[in-house]
């Protein structure tokens, strides 16, 4: 069966282009890129021009790019060193719907003594920068903020808001996976000082990750090992996969307007057919500050996760609201914080296009999702999760 994939935001295919470029490197160029002989630096060569390639993508020199495994490594490899060049900062300023990849770093630095202040946010899922404003301390080390979030796309204005942390001389880090590809990523508009992404969320494959750590901005090694990266990050470096993340930066930046607009198009014909045909849906998270191909719908009376059970008998991949690799009963920390009804938040769904996407797939999704909804209505309340493989856990968070 044909596979409607609009999960994206989970992860996404790798473009065939990236394909190409990597698998001689997994065929026949298999040199390690720190020996000395020529074979090796051929594949020296390719490491230096898909770093040019990221650093060209974000607008920065190619020695503030360290390739990493993943955007959980590249937050974690921000955050510690920054922490430890400033052993008498024990504050740090992070928000209550980061990703777990910060949330859990977080409490961890919690519990060794360090005060979290978790900024809040509204009913659409925004930030008062105010607040934020209003919450520094002499000792604060470390200001963690996302770009934009995995569960409803709303964006943060990492721009202003920088402005503030830096008037502050406070460190910045971002957790911006969510936003490459998806909107602009100009290092010379945002002053952060870090900024994590991650390769399989814009059609390079798993495994490989970025880090961008401006010049001025401290840094530590915290894997200890060899010299690679600049002496920043140790492990012989994932050739296969940094060349395919090269490409797939490149792709994902150039022509970024109009594929955007595509995107977005397609994300609101789905959603205002899915208003239009569903009665009791609402939209989670900022309307006009949200990533263009994202939607998180919340279906009144109805667990999402049969709702994601039943499209998937359709070939149609969404995801539920949210979902976790351990499995969470709990419902999603992001709805939770901007209050959404216990009416709704449960029956939420993430619909997460990409620029593969067609509009033939978005009309199917249209044509097949209002009788599954009024199919889980129908039935009695705890039905929605009879018959999941997981016994109605949620599944991931992403
Ligand atoms: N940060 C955000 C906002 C994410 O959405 C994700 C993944 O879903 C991560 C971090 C972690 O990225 P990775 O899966 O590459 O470790």
């Amino acid at each position: 069966m044909r596979v409607i994939y609009l999960d994206n935001n989970a992860t996404t295919m790798v473009a065939p282009e990236a394909l190409e470029a990597m698998l001689p490197f997994l065929r026949d160029l298999y040199g390690n890129p720190s020996s000395a002989h020529s074979f090796g630096a051929r594949a020296g060569k390719r490491l230096d021009e898909a770093r040019e390639q990221a650093a060209h993508s974000l607008h920065c020199a190619p020695d503030e790019i360290i390739f990493t495994s993943c955007g959980t490594e590249s937050d974690n490899t921000a955050i510690f060193p920054a922490l430890r060049r400033q052993p008498d900062k024990r504050h740090i300023i992070t928000t209550v719907v980061e990703h777990p990849a910060v949330l859990n770093v977080c409490a961890h630095l919690e519990k060794s003594g360090y005060e979290i202040t978790r900024l809040n946010v509204d009913g659409q899922g925004r930030l008062d920068l105010q607040e934020l404003a209003d919450v520094f301390r002499p000792d604060t080390a470390l200001v963690s903020l996302m770009h934009s979030n995995n569960e409803t796309g709303v964006m943060f204005p990492l721009r202003k808001a920088s402005e503030i942390v830096k008037e502050r001389g406070v460190l910045l880090h971002s957790d911006a996976v969510q936003s490459l590809g998806k909107v602009r990523l100009d290092m010379r508009e945002f002053p952060v000082d870090y900024l994590a992404l991650s390769g399989h969320k814009f059609h390079a494959p798993k495994g490989v990750g970025v880090l961008f750590v401006r010049r001025e901005a401290p840094f530590l090694p915290w894997m200890l090992g060899g010299g690679q990266e600049r002496g920043r990050r140790a492990g012989t470096e994932n050739m296969a996969g940094i060349v395919a993340l090269g490409k797939a930066m490149e792709l994902a930046t150039a022509d970024l307007e109009r594929a955007n607009a595509r995107v977005r198009a397609l994300r609101d014909r789905l959603e205002q057919g899915v208003l239009q045909s569903v009665p009791d849906v609402r939209r989670n998270g900022d309307v006009g500050g949200r990533l263009p191909n994202t939607s998180s719908l919340a279906f009144k009376g109805i667990q999402g996760e049969g709702l994601v059970r039943m499209l998937d008998q359709f070939g149609i991949c969404v995801g539920s609201g949210s979902a976790c690799a351990s499995g969470c009963p709990e419902p999603s920390h992001v709805l939770k914080a901007m209050g959404v009804p216990s009416s709704h938040v449960h029956g939420t769904i993430r619909f997460s296009l990409s620029r593969y996407t067609t509009k033939e797939e978005i009309d199917l999704v249209l044509r097949t999702l209002p009788e599954l909804v009024s199919t889980l209505r129908s039935m009695p309340p705890s039905r929605g999760f009879e018959g999941t493989e997981d016994g109605g856990k949620r599944v991931c968070r992403t």
